[in-house]
């Protein structure tokens, strides 16, 4: 399968200011050198704990974030490199989704002028198009044309996520970076924006960036998962590997924390000591040797390579290659 997008050592660092004249005392690196490509058609699930640097590389992607180091190549384009101007040519072909719609909709604007806002922007300047367009965009998401002229304050959560997913889909983007879409829904009603996240997939052959902070929320999605942990991608592989035979130490952790149907590793409970260290002031070697039950002397010496462990799987950790 083609890649749609591939990331090559991406970085992102924020500086850290103090004293009186707020001088730069340290960086912190959000992302620390992540590569990954996304195929065209499929969904690749990007989970950590909060703080790991998940939502800083999704919003890098679509340049609502400038990478410090690094390429992202759409389309066989750096777009880091692109223009302000180049950049909003490309605009329409990667949309975000996010956690709080309500946060991302205008409370004062109608539905209507939600959706028709990118029409306008990319230059649709028929009225009647434009209203077209939004009553088909309500009908693909399972709302109605009545819907268009009321507020997003009239709607449920689960209802503001569809709006939400409607605007991402108005310009008839290729690739959707989905940022938490269903943690701050109630879990029946997450599975119902999940299912209708798949349809849409298929009727508009999307591709999907889905994060999440947890493995149980992208099993059903992913083709593909990815786990990160303190700006660093430690696995990547299909999903289903990634559930049944987990490499990385961490991710192994994570999977004994939380019951998924049908994940046949159970091994113990895993524990990690101690809570995630601060991006500012990460470990030496691999970031994760001060919570690691399976730490050994290399590991807060030598941050170990991501690289493939076995076909298609990556790891980054010395008990692996
Ligand atoms: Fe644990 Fe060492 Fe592997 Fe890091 S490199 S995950 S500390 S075993
Ligand atoms: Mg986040």
């Amino acid at each position: 399968n083609e890649p749609l997008l591939k990331v090559e050592h991406l970085k992102k660092n924020f500086p850290i200011r103090g004293g009186v004249f707020s001088k730069q005392i340290g960086t912190v690196k959000a992302v620390d050198d992540i590569s990954f490509t996304i195929h065209k058609g499929e969904t690749l699930g990007l989970v950590g704990e909060s703080g790991c640097g998940k939502s800083t590389t999704g919003r890098m992607l679509l340049r609502l974030l400038e990478p410090s180091e690094g390429k992202i190549i759409f389309e066989g384009n750096d777009i880091t490199k692109l223009s302000n101007r180049e950049l909003r040519k490309i605009r329409g072909k990667m949309q975000m989704i996010f956690q709080d719609p309500y946060a991302s909709l205008n409370p004062r604007h109608t539905i209507e002028r939600i959706l028709e806002e990118p029409l306008l922007v990319h230059g649709v300047k028929d009225k009647e198009a434009r209203q077209r367009k939004v009553r088909e965009l309500l009908e693909i998401v399972g709302l109605n044309s009545y819907h268009a002229t009321r507020y997003p304050h009239q709607f449920s959560g689960g209802q503001r996520q569809r709006i939400g997913i409607a605007r991402a889909l108005s310009l008839n983007p290729k690739l959707i970076i989905a940022d938490e879409p269903v943690s701050a829904l109630d879990v029946s009603i997450q599975a119902q924006v999940l299912n209708l996240m798949k349809d849409l997939q298929k009727n508009f052959d999307l591709t999907y960036l889905f994060i999440a902070h947890d493995l149980g929320v992208v099993r059903h999605i992913s083709d593909r998962v990815g786990v990160m942990y303190l700006g660093r991608m430690v696995e990547l592989a299909e999903s289903e590997e990634v559930y049944q035979n987990p490499k990385h130490p961490y991710t192994q952790a994570l999977l004994s924390a939380v019951p998924i149907a049908d994940v046949d590793y159970k091994k113990e409970r895993i524990v990690l000591q101690g809570d995630v260290p601060s991006p500012a002031n990460p470990p030496s070697g691999c970031t994760f040797h001060t919570r690691c039950p399976l730490a050994f002397e290399k590991c807060a010496v030598e941050r170990p390579l991501f690289k493939e462990v076995e076909a298609g799987h990556f790891a980054a950790c010395h008990l692996h290659g």
